[in-house]
């Protein structure tokens, strides 16, 4: 589905230059459930937003469905953005004054394939829920609709950022039992980042991060769903 060539973001503040990313390289294959790990600092966030077409990279390549990303004009990047990626971050940042459903379709008005908003509400558990505000939800209800408004315009790609990071640690473990059978049910690729080591054991494979670097990718045979992952 994707591939990065000899990635590296460098940033450079003033005299100091700082390698954010340096050198990646590696495939996403359709339907794959990716965790990157790696502690702070170490550029996984860089790697995503590349991923995702929010930043580009200083070197190097990322192709989509044999397509160079870091080729497209502007308007190109913009339709990437919104139709083909979809992105979850720790902090839902949903629209205070619309409710849960209405944060979904507004995210689904601009996109050509999008799926049926009420279907994904009752996936993501949010059925009775669709009519409330964000300030009359949990954290983890928020998360939910953010969740719903990412995969409703029926992405390539779900690319979530710590999206447990907000939340305690059961709901944290719901959410990412939800993201686990978004990518089963909707065969949608996921990568998640995480600081919690346990959750490489749902991935597919494993991306490990440290200064910048891929430092090793582990593949699991058999990964474990959420429910069977001693926490
Ligand atoms: P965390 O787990 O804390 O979110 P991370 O692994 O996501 O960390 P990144 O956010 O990718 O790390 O940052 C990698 C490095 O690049 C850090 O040293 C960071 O300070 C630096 N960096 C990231 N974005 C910028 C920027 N816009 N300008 C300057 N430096 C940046
Ligand atoms: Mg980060």
């Amino acid at each position: 589905l994707m591939r990065v060539e000899h990635v590296s973001k460098t940033y450079q503040m003033g005299e100091v230059v700082v390698h954010a990313l340096q050198d990646a390289s590696f495939e996403l294959y359709e339907g794959e459930f990716v965790v990157i790990l790696g502690p702070s600092g170490s550029g996984k966030s860089t790697l995503l937003n590349i991923l995702g077409g929010m930043d580009s990279p200083s070197k190097g390549n990322v192709f989509i469905q044999g397509q160079e990303i870091t080729n497209y004009n502007d308007r190109q990047l913009t339709v990437y953005r919104r139709d083909k990626v979809g992105f979850v971050f720790q902090f839902y940042n949903l629209i205070a004054n619309l409710t849960a459903r209405e944060n979904v379709e507004l995210a689904t008005e601009i996109c050509k394939d999008a799926l049926d908003i009420d279907h994904i509400m009752e996936e993501v558990g949010l059925g009775d829920r669709k009519d409330h505000f964000p300030s009359q939800m949990s954290g983890g209800e928020q998360q939910r609709v953010a969740i719903a408004r990412a995969v409703a315009k029926n992405p390539l790609i779900l690319l979530c950022d710590e999206p447990t990071g907000a939340l305690d640690f059961q709901t944290g473990i719901m959410t990412l039992s939800l993201l686990h059978k978004i990518n089963k049910q909707f065969h949608k690729t996921v990568v998640i980042i995480t600081h919690n080591t346990p959750i490489g054991e749902m991935a597919d494979r494993v991306i490990k991060m440290r200064s910048g670097r891929i430092v090793e990718i582990k593949e699991n045979i058999h990964p474990l769903p959420p429910e069977r992952i001693e926490w």
